[in-house]
């Protein structure tokens, strides 16, 4: 019988009563309203035993979303049930992989249900991941397994607990079938939210194509959600890169590697998008690459700033072929593009300033900072901890040789004479958590074998990155030589 099973009791005034708890998503669909050549309509495939693993009541709140029981959700989240109001669909755009063309793209393991306009006036994206085939999937089976469905739950939460734009997990389900991968996986969905899934290559697909109606229609459509008070395509083009910007140097300040940031992985709301090899760094060093498949260092930490400003290189291009004057588009593009490397440079002092606990600007300060840098990458220190631990005594473990710390340190505390509030401004500046490497993939293995606790446990841990909490020191540990993770995977 339908709605049996899903009763709460509550109070209203003295008397108790018993209401249905039935999961409701209040949709807003936009993007279904454009014309059909952006996307293909598309149901999610059924899986045969679907199973909620995690459901993220604080991002369901954002969202107006009220929440049902287990089961209903585990049905709703695995596309299994669509929930009312759902309009299913798989998204086109095409992009640039790894600096090389790829025509067409899309949504090839994902369909989006809907939007919602949230608490907070935002409309967001609700998108199922790992639902199944599409028109877009070419070769892929459609589906994800559970860990990167897992990882990009923890590694998103942790990236919104950082206080960086990122898309969300709201749920996470097991979808009861084996995916294969390099052997046979358990299957899962993630939901996941975002302000948009516009990115560069959805401009890019109908640039290349010369569909220039479309072109338009998707400008209007992107100003209108993400940019009201931008004007025109060098209006949207300027904000993108003032979002990707300042995003961009979000990460550097975190020591977060993206590992694909290929442009239909760059999103138009500036938010960080697609957990595939991401990883945050340990040790510090500038060419760190983790991704396994990013073999020429393309997408190496410290390439990160200009691979963005490539990326918005390529968006220009694309709006541009909407423009009556084209000759005169070119010149204002261009100039947009080239003032991005100072607008990131600008943010990432602003960034490393308070990093080192500095509220004002000196002339000395990139010195001062890249000094420290450059010791950090000598001395293999730990990135996130020698941040945390400017100020105390155990700052200059952190060093192969604690002397080249102390070195520096002379000069930043003659510095910080000049500062009134350093250390408050450094606690709020650097975590004592990020989602390392070897525990998310301690966190996959337990999984894998059926145990959800340190799943459970990063994601309370890095909800409140920047305060220390009992009992979590295993978690601020860099990892030991034998745990060291040394490649990551896009796990597709
Ligand atoms: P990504 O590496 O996640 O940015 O994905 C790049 C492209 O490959 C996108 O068009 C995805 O939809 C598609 N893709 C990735 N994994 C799969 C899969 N398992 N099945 C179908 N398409 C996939
Ligand atoms: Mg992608």
């Amino acid at each position: 019988m339908p709605g049996m099973g899903r009763i709460r009791y509550g109070n209203r005034g003295n008397r108790s009563y018993v209401c249905p708890m039935t999961l409701t998503i209040p949709f807003d669909n936009s993007y279904a309203r454009l014309p059909d050549g952006f996307f293909a309509r598309q149901a999610p495939e059924p899986v045969r035993a679907p199973a909620l693993i995690a459901f993220n009541t604080d991002l369901a709140r954002l969202l107006n979303i009220s929440p049902g029981e287990a089961q209903e959700m585990a049905q709703a989240f695995s596309g299994n049930h669509l929930p009312e109001g759902a309009d299913p669909l798989a998204q086109l755009y095409s992009g640039h992989q790894f600096g090389h063309y790829n025509p067409q793209l899309g949504d090839g393991r994902a369909v989006l249900l809907g939007e919602t306009v949230g608490a907070d006036g935002v409309r967001r994206d609700i998108q199922l991941k790992g639902s199944g085939r599409t028109p877009f999937s070419r070769q892929g089976d459609g589906r994800a397994w559970l860990g990167p469905v897992l990882r990009e739950y923890v590694v998103s939460e942790a990236m919104h607990g950082l206080g960086l734009p990122t898309t969300r997990a709201l749920a996470a389900v097991e979808t009861g079938e084996t995916v294969l991968r390099e052997g046979p996986m358990p299957g899962a969905v993630l939901t996941r939210v975002a302000q948009s899934h516009l990115r560069v290559g959805t401009f890019q697909v109908f640039a290349s194509r010369g569909q220039t109606d479309s072109l338009r229609r998707l400008t209007e459509y992107a100003l209108h959600r993400h940019y009201p008070e931008a004007d025109g395509p060098m209006g949207l083009l300027r904000a993108v890169r003032d979002a990707q910007a300042a995003l961009i140097a979000g990460w550097m300040s975190v020591g977060f590697i993206h590992g694909v940031m290929n442009t239909d992985n760059c999103s138009v709301a500036g938010e960080t998008i697609d957990y595939g090899p991401c990883a945050f760094m340990d040790s510090y060093h500038p060419n760190t690459v983790y991704s396994s498949i990013d073999r020429m260092g393309r997408y190496a930490y410290s390439n990160q700033p200009e691979i963005a400003v490539w990326n918005i290189a390529q968006l220009a291009t694309a709006l541009i072929q909407q423009m009556d004057d084209k000759d005169a588009a070119v010149e204002e593009a261009t100039e947009i593009v080239h003032a991005m490397p100072d607008l990131m440079q600008r943010h990432w002092l602003d960034r490393f300033r308070a990093k080192i606990g500095l509220t004002s600007a000196e002339q000395d300060d990139l010195q001062l900072i890249s000094d420290l840098l450059a010791r950090m990458a000598q001395n293999q220190a730990d990135f996130t901890n020698t941040f945390r631990a400017l100020g105390t005594e155990t700052a200059r473990d952190q060093f192969t040789d604690p002397q080249a710390f102390d070195a520096w340190e002379d000069g930043w505390k003659a510095r910080l004479q000049r500062e009134a509030s350093a250390l408050s401004v450094m606690a709020a500046a650097n975590p004592a958590y990020i989602p390392r490497n070897h525990r998310v993939e301690q966190m996959i293995q337990a999984a894998v074998q059926g145990d959800f606790t340190p799943f459970h446990r990063l994601n309370k841990v890095l909800a409140a990155p920047y305060q220390e909490q009992a009992g979590c020191s295993d978690l601020a540990r860099p990892p030991s030589e034998a745990e060291v993770v040394h490649a990551t995977f896009c796990g597709t």
